[in-house]
């Protein structure tokens, strides 16, 4: 059997931050296996067949207020700053999104003030004290016009639950401004890398060496029993981990349906009717990198991530994202945050608790399991960026560099 310090399971952002700091940082031996044929899990990007770099599961759009989080990221990629706008398209037209006071302009057919926009939203918001859901955070912050005409609709066909039904936190995310601020995020950091994420999560590889063995279309079940390591680091979904022994945890799936366009293609299509407000710039699709569709279409966004990434390329590449349930050979996209689906997690988060001091009773003792570290996205069922994931893993490796 060959001996590691560490095996690790997901080569995602999690995986790799922590598989980077233990082989660099403390000289351990790690072993990483990801079933996929790729590194870099859901943040993976790519060149598709027309030349545009997509991201391969999404837009992932990368942003943090922590500068140790943000130095620790730079040492493997330079950066292509961005200020990421998003438009909703709904009622026939695009409007800025979210909502701030060009929103309001655009709602009233005419210029306002941030005072005006203040003492409407004042005259509009539902009294809700302690919004305990996201049904009421929106009506407490916007009222229902708003709610109806850009949120509800989107977080139906997104989450196929009433905004009622979900944690507040899911739709208490996105800033209400009465400003002029099409933003969609308030980070004081954002940006892409610069070279694309795959390219940082390859430096972060070749920073390791030889210390680090990568096997891709593995899954971690198959290595089990042939390898010998002391910490066994799981990033996949804890109740897989588990054999789904109290239930499945339910997930949101997505499908991803791309379309590519030349310029001839682009010159073929009619000039859209808000075109002077929402130009559509040279060799693009749309105006803007993300358009959301909270009404009767199937699908819930379009992006084109070109606009956010800079490329410089005559062809472009939209991406139509239709959500999807979860169901065996689907991805885990995203973890359901609801009170039903996190006390059904509490009750895996305490096996995991349980198992990480006491391996072998999930283990073979074949292995010299020492520990197990659940961290990530999917390990801990939380809806996390790629930031918080990242100061998980480096707090993990504090947690794991001071035992002797
Ligand atoms: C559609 C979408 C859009 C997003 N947009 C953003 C965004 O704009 N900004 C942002 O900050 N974050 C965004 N995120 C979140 C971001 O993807 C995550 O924070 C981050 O990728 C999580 O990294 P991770 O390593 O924890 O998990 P993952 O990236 O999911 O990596 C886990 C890896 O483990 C592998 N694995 C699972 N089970 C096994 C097994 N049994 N054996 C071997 N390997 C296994 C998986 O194949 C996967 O590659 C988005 C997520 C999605 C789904």
């Amino acid at each position: 059997m060959t001996p590691y310090d560490a095996l690790i399971v997901g080569a995602g952002f999690s995986g790799l931050t922590l598989a980077e700091r233990l082989c660099t940082g403390r000289g351990w031996r790690c072993l990483v296996v990801e079933k996929r044929d790729h590194i870099g899990g859901n943040a993976a990007d790519r060149f598709d067949a027309h030349g545009v770099l997509v991201h391969s599961y999404g837009p992932h759009y990368f942003r943090t207020n922590s500068a140790r989080i943000r130095d620790y990221l730079s040492q493997f990629t330079a950066w292509h700053p961005v200020d990421y706008t998003i438009l909703s398209f709904a009622a026939g037209r695009h409007w800025p999104f979210p909502v701030n006071l060009n929103t309001f302009e655009a709602y009233l057919g005419r210029s306002s003030t941030t005072a005006e926009m203040e003492s409407w939203l004042e005259s509009h918001r539902l009294p809700i004290e302690n919004p305990s859901n996201s049904e009421e955070v929106i009506l407490s912050q916007v009222g229902r016009e708003f709610y109806e005409l850009f949120f509800r609709g989107y977080t139906r066909k997104q989450w196929r639950r009433e905004p009622r039904d979900l944690d507040a936190s899911v739709c208490g995310r996105i800033p209400l401004r009465t400003v002029r601020d099409n933003r969609y995020f308030n980070d004081t950091f954002q940006a892409l890398p610069k070279d694309g994420y795959t390219r940082l999560f390859e430096n972060m590889v070749r920073a390791c060496g030889d210390r680090l063995e990568i096997r891709l279309r593995t899954a971690y079940r198959d290595v089990i029993p042939h390898t010998r390591f002391r910490r066994l680091v799981f990033t996949g979904p804890v109740d897989e981990f588990f054999d789904h022994r109290f239930g499945p945890l339910p997930y949101r799936s997505l499908r991803f349906e791309p379309e590519s366009f030349t310029p001839e293609d682009l010159n073929r299509r009619p000039t859209p009717r808000d075109q002077s407000t929402f130009p559509v710039p040279l060799h693009h699709f749309q105006p803007a990198v993300q358009v959301n569709y909270p009404g009767d279409e199937p699908f819930t966004r379009i992006v084109e991530v070109k606009h956010a990434t800079g490329q410089v390329c005559e062809n472009t590449t939209i991406v139509r994202e239709y959500p999807a349930d979860f169901a065996p050979g689907s991805e885990p996209y995203y973890p359901i945050p609801a009170p039903d689906t996190a006390a059904l997690y509490r009750r895996y988060e305490e096996l995991a608790g349980h198992v990480a001091t006491h391996p072998r009773d999930i283990l073979p003792e074949s292995c010299g399991c020492e520990g197990i570290s659940f961290i990530g996205r999917l390990a801990t069922y939380r809806y996390y960026n790629m930031d918080q994931v990242v100061g998980m893993a480096l707090k993990e490796f504090e947690k794991l560099a001071s035992v002797p």
